[in-house]
């Protein structure tokens, strides 16, 4: 048997440091939301380890979906170093996107068929935020709100009749750096979260895009920032806003064909470009 999971990439409709953990960890106020763009992991049992013929990302046990074999072989006491992996890389690396933790949540969850173990959702995400934060996340997907470091989780009305484009600038932005430098700020601007959660669980994303920020936007500098926004604009965007860390920036648009104009503009001087959807889950399973 072999398990085929389409893993979807997320963007964050808000992401504030609200503050600091007593673990020192940085505290989250988070809106998650899961899109169409996704990678495709492919798992059976055979010879063990992990194909992926996208330049940059590893295949040997650094590799977040390996670090899923690990987690899971130690949970459940079972051998899974007869895991094979293929991984059909479309989620932009080190985007913001959550790519990586997506292939981590995709290989939990098809272990758990192909082992028959029958894990809880809860268990799966229990054994996933102990190699990522962003993976309880992509187990469930959807539209959630997540405190704490992600991974704790409530679901909120779908986002929905929207078209997305993603717009990731050439350059890499390392998220420890990103943390760093917020660290490091001297006055930030936090959201109101009770205002945004008060029009988010009514499903008033129009009010929310009004209130929402991402801390990262006020401390760090990424190329093409400030065009790519202005493209958006000019292409009717309601809402743009960089995902995560960065460096990719989205925008909202209630018209698909304005977001497919935007991003043939978008195109003309970057390279990865998507136009996508929201989607009401962080994983599409089948198995062959
Ligand atoms: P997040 O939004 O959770 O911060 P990200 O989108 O910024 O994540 P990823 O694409 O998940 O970042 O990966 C960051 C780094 O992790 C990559 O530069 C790569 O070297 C490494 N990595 C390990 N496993 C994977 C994987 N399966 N896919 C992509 N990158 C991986």
């Amino acid at each position: 048997m072999k398990v085929i999971v389409d893993a979807f990439a997320k963007i964050n409709l808000l992401l504030d440091i609200a503050g600091r953990l007593p673990n020192g960890y940085h505290s989250l106020h988070m809106i998650m939301q899961s899109v169409s763009l996704c990678d495709t992991v492919t798992v059976e049992r055979g010879e063990g380890g992990i194909r992926c013929a996208c330049p940059g990302v590893p295949t040997d046990e650094s590799n977040i979906a390996w670090k899923a074999v690990t987690a899971f072989a130690k949970a459940t006491g079972l051998n899974c170093a007869d895991t094979c992996i293929t991984i059909e890389k479309r989620i932009p690396c080190a985007a913001g996107l959550a790519g990586g933790s997506a292939d981590g949540a995709a290989v939990l969850a098809a272990l758990n068929i192909l082992h028959g173990t029958a894990l809880s959702a809860e268990a799966l995400c229990r054994i996933g935020a102990s190699f990522g934060a962003d993976v309880p996340f992509c187990l469930t997907g959807g539209t959630r709100l997540a405190l704490n470091i992600g991974d704790v989780l409530a679901p909120l009305p779908a986002l929905e009749n929207v078209t997305l484009v993603l717009a990731k600038p050439d350059c890499a932005v390392s998220t420890k750096e990103a943390y760093a430098a917020c660290d490091a700020g001297e006055s930030v601007t936090h959201a109101d979260l009770t205002r945004i959660l008060f029009d988010a669980s009514k499903g008033n994303y129009a009010r929310v895009f009004r209130e929402t920020c991402n801390t990262f936007e006020q401390f760090i500098e990424v190329a093409d920032r400030v065009p790519i926004k202005s493209v958006m604009r000019r292409h009717g965007s309601i809402f743009s806003m960089m995902s995560g860390s960065g460096p990719t920036v989205y925008g909202i648009f209630q018209s698909a064909d304005a977001a497919e104009q935007c991003a043939g503009e978008l195109r003309t001087f970057l390279r990865d470009v998507h136009v996508c959807t929201p989607v009401g889950e962080g994983l599409h399973i089948r198995t062959v």
